[in-house]
C-alpha cells in the first residue's frame, strides 16, 4: 500500500466525489475553510498518485475558465464480489464508483465456496484485463449473505451457507487476485450504495433486504454501524409474535426469516402446491395476483412491519429503504410494511420517517461495493482487515 493520505487530501477526494461537476480550487478551499494557496500541496500529491486531474470541461462563454477539479476514473480500480443466497454477481468499477461491467452467475450458495467464488475469481481477472486496467491499483470487496467479522473478514457461524463457515475466503481470493480484499457482509454493502448514491442526506438509514434470507444494515451519519464484531442489523434472525414458532433455518423458532425469508415462503406455498423453486417465482405470482401466495405473502410481510417497527422505535431512523428480489411482487409489499411501522412505532419516531422502496435496481450489492472501496482508498474509513493483507510477491 502507498503512503496514507493527508487529512487534507482525503477532505479534498470526499468533497470532489459528492459533486457531480468539477470543482474549482475556490470551491475546494471554500469546503475546507481554508486559503486556496494552501491546497497546493495536497492537489500536487493527489495529481502525482493519479487519483484527481484538472477538468477538460471548458465554459461556454467568454473569458479563461477556471482550473476545476474532478476524480481521475483510472486513479483504482474495485473488484466487487457480490455473493447472493441464489445468485453471485461480479463487476468491475472505477474510482468514481461506475461500473465498468458486470457479469451473473444463477447458483445457489450452498453450492459452496471454492465452485462460487472460483467462478467470480476468473471472471473478475477477465474483467480487469478486458478493460485494460492491469496497470491500475486494484481493490477487492466480496460481500457475503452471512454474519461476517469485521476485524477478521471470517463468516461467523452463518445460519445458512454452513458449508462456508470457516473457509478463509480471503486467502482464496489473494492466491487468485494480487490485490487486498475486504470481506463484508452483503446487505452493509446495499445499505452504502443507498446512502452515498440516493440519500446521502439521510442521518439515520436504514435498509431491509427482503431476499432469500431477511437482513438489515445501517448507516448512522454517514458510516456503517456493523456492531461490535459485524453483526449489527441482522433483524431476520430477531423473533416475532406473529411468526408462531415457525422453524428457522438458524435452528431457533419464531424468527421473522422463517416466515418471510425467500426461502421460507417458497418452502409454503411448495406444500400448498404451487410451482415455485426461489423468491423470484414468489414475486411474481404476487405480482400477477395469484390469491394463494398473495394472502401468505401479505401475512408473512406483516411479520417484517412488526420487525422493521421496533428497528424503527429503536434506532428512530429518518430513512427507511426496502430492497431485495420482494420488491417484485409490486406495490402491495411496501404498502403491508409502512402500516406494520405506523402501527407499531410512536408517532414522534414516524414523524418525519420517509419509507421507500430501493431504486438502485438488482446491481445495487456491486454498486455498495465500489462505494466502501472508494471510502477505503480515498482514507474515510479504515478497514483492520487490510492490515492483514500480505502481497503475493
Ligand atoms: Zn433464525
Amino acid at each position: 500500500m502507498p503512503q496514507p493520505l493527508s487529512d487534507r487530501a482525503t477532505v479534498i477526494l470526499e468533497v470532489l466525489r459528492r459533486q457531480t461537476a468539477p470543482v474549482s480550487r475556490t470551491d475546494l478551499a471554500a469546503h475546507l475553510g481554508v486559503a486556496r494557496a494552501t491546497l497546493t500541496e495536497a492537489l500536487t500529491d493527489l495529481e502525482s498518485r493519479a487519483l484527481i486531474q484538472e477538468s477538460t470541461t471548458t465554459a461556454s462563454t467568454g473569458g479563461r475558465p477556471p482550473q476545476t477539479f474532478e476524480l481521475n476514473p483510472s486513479g483504482a480500480t474495485i473488484g466487487v464480489i457480490d455473493v447472493g443466497g441464489s445468485r453471485t454477481r461480479v463487476g468491475l468499477a472505477d474510482f468514481t464508483g461506475r461500473l465498468l461491467d458486470d457479469a451473473l452467475l444463477t447458483e445457489n450458495v450452498e453450492a459452496g465456496p471454492e465452485t462460487i467464488l472460483a467462478w467470480a475469481v476468473a471472471t473478475l481477472n477477465d474483467m480487469v484485463s478486458t478493460h485494460d486496467r492491469d496497470g491500475s491499483s486494484l481493490l477487492v470487496i466480496v460481500g457475503l449473505p452471512g454474519p461476517v467479522d469485521f476485524a477478521t473478514g471470517e463468516v461467523v457461524s452463518p445460519p445458512i451457507m454452513s458449508n462456508w463457515s470457516g473457509f478463509d475466503v480471503r486467502a482464496f481470493v489473494t492466491s487468485k487476485i494480487d490485490a487486498p480484499v475486504i470481506i463484508e457482509n452483503d446487505v452493509n454493502l446495499i445499505a452504502l450504495a443507498e446512502h452515498r448514491l440516493d440519500y446521502p442526506d439521510a442521518k439515520v438509514l436504514l435498509v431491509i433486504k427482503l431476499g432469500t434470507g431477511v437482513g438489515g444494515g445501517l448507516v448512522i451519519n454517514g458510516e456503517l454501524l456493523r456492531g461490535a464484531r459485524g453483526a449489527a442489523g441482522d433483524i431476520g434472525h430477531t423473533q416475532s409474535t406473529r411468526a408462531h414458532g415457525a422453524q428457522c433455518r438458524c435452528g431457533h423458532v419464531g424468527c421473522v426469516e422463517a416466515v418471510a425469508g425467500g426461502w421460507a415462503l417458497v418452502q409454503t406455498l411448495q406444500s400448498r402446491g404451487l410451482d415455485v423453486t426461489n423468491i423470484t417465482d414468489v414475486a411474481v405470482l404476487v405480482r400477477d395476483g395469484e390469491p394463494t401466495a398473495s394472502n401468505h405473502v401479505r401475512a408473512a410481510t406483516r411479520v417484517v412491519g412488526q420487525a422493521v417497527a421496533q428497528a424503527v422505535s429503536l434506532l428512530n431512523p429518518d430513512t427507511v429503504v426496502i430492497a431485495g428480489e420482494m420488491l417484485q411482487a409490486g406495490d402491495a409489499v411496501l404498502a403491508t410494511v409502512r402500516e406494520g411501522v405506523y402501527q407499531y412505532s410512536l408517532p414522534l419516531a414516524t414523524h418525519d420517517l420517509r419509507l421507500v422502496p430501493s431504486s438502485l435496481g438488482p446491481l445495487v450489492g456491486l454498486k455498495g461495493g465500489a462505494q466502501l472501496g472508494i471510502d477505503v482508498l480515498v482514507g474515510a474509513v479504515h478497514m483492520p482487515q487490510l492490515d492483514l493483507h500480505t502481497p503475493a510477491n
